[in-house]
């Protein structure tokens, strides 16, 4: 295994083909995302615990003709938070109004937003764990008492202004709820955590999605790339699209398991789902420092990623398939990652116990 022969600048973090998040300059991509947004809970794949729960309490609300509680969806990037707040949404037969913690900037933003709801109304808050103080002052009482308070003008001109807002849902979304303000995160009457899917899962999610985009696959090429997406379905569709391209580009324009195989090759990804920074973060860890205990802001800086990337994006799947573990010390690569690296595994820290277990603190990534 070379070790030496990654190039930190030329790799394009931006790009990885892997990678959950939706960036800014991927309209194209949130546009197509937008089409493949299944519409109703039962087309909604997997997360049966969450779907179980919220199908209750929307039929609860619906009964007694209120608004539904305010409900936080955590989990990483990916896992259908968005799509699932607008099926409540739409279960509910309200509007669903969309924003996100950054792009709430002022406190009047949120203000215009609240008292612009009708009656019932879902609005959506994604990345909730980055809306500043002040602005997630205001949130309080809007959740609490359908009414916010804020002060106009200055000095001794300055006015109190109570005004109160139609009964409405919100729905937060966050990658971590653990970043959450407590008052915010106990004003939430439902706090439902998204699971990573599983291979069959993905599957059916990818053969629902091709079927959409009118691309020919089959049920073993749809496996193939489902077991290789991390257990998310953004990167299911992402590299369903890919492996189109590839078939049209390269091959006969159809799908099977020879033009999938290729075309992640190519994208260097593994059989598992690894990329190229996935192995270069574990062999990394192997290399200085004999597989960890790592903590987490050396790792970031020995791989020149941030703490919050690795923490959100990366981890969960590697802790999901038993690659990487927590200790009370830092992060420590598993036995298991090592043979699918092919690097002889060396037992050396007191992580472990005698057995040569490593001792887990906890396996939550939250
Ligand atoms: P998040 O808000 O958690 O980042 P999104 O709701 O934007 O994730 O989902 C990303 C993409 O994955 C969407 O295009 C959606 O089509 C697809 N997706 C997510 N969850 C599901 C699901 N349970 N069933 C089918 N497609 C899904």
């Amino acid at each position: 295994m070379d070790f030496d022969g990654f190039d930190f600048e030329e790799f394009d973090f931006e790009n990885r083909i892997v990678d959950s998040g939706v960036k800014a300059s991927d309209l194209d991509e949130r546009e197509s995302e937008a089409s493949l947004r299944p519409k109703t809970l039962s087309d909604y794949t997997g997360q049966r615990r969450a779907k179980d729960e919220l199908s209750i309490y929307i039929n609860a609300a619906k009964l007694r003709g209120e608004p539904l509680d305010h409900v936080l969806l955590y989990g990483p990037p990916g896992l259908g938070k968005t799509t699932l707040a607008g099926i409540i949404a739409a279960e509910l037969g309200v509007n669903f109004r969309i924003t996100s913690g950054p792009a709430i900037e002022k406190k009047g933003d949120l203000v215009a937003l609240l008292t612009n709801l009708e009656d019932g109304d879902v609005l959506f808050i994604d990345e909730i764990h980055r809306l500043s103080h002040q602005i997630e002052e205001i949130l309080y009482p809007a959740m609490e008492d359908c009414a916010i308070d804020f002060i106009v003008g200055k000095g001794p001109a300055a006015r109190s202004i109570h005004l109160a807002l139609r009964p409405f849902t919100l729905i937060g979304a966050t990658t971590r709820a653990g970043q959450l303000t407590t008052p915010l995160r106990d004003r939430f009457g439902v706090v439902l955590r998204l699971e990573l899917y599983t291979p069959d899962e993905l599957s059916a999610i990818i053969l629902r999605s091709a079927g959409i985009l009118n691309i020919e696959i089959d049920s073993d090429s749809a496996y193939e790339i489902a077991s290789r997406s991390r257990g998310t379905p953004r990167i299911a569709n992402r590299l369903l699209k890919r492996v189109r391209d590839y078939a049209q580009v390269k091959g006969s324009g159809q799908i099977d398991l020879d033009t999938v195989r290729d075309a992640l090759s190519m994208l260097e990804i593994d059989e598992l789902g690894l990329d190229n920074t996935d192995r270069r973060m574990l062999s990394s860890m192997i290399r200085f420092y004999g597989g960890g205990p790592v903590g987490l802001e050396t790792l970031a800086a020995t791989i020149g990623e941030e703490a919050v990337t690795i923490e959100d994006v990366y981890e969960p799947y590697l802790l999901q398939i038993g690659f990487l573990a927590r200790t009370p010390r830092g992060r420590v690569v598993t036995r298991m990652a090592y043979e699918h690296l092919g690097v002889p595994y060396t037992q050396k820290n007191d992580d472990k116990d005698d057995k040569g277990q490593i001792k887990i603190q906890n396996v939550e990534t939250q």
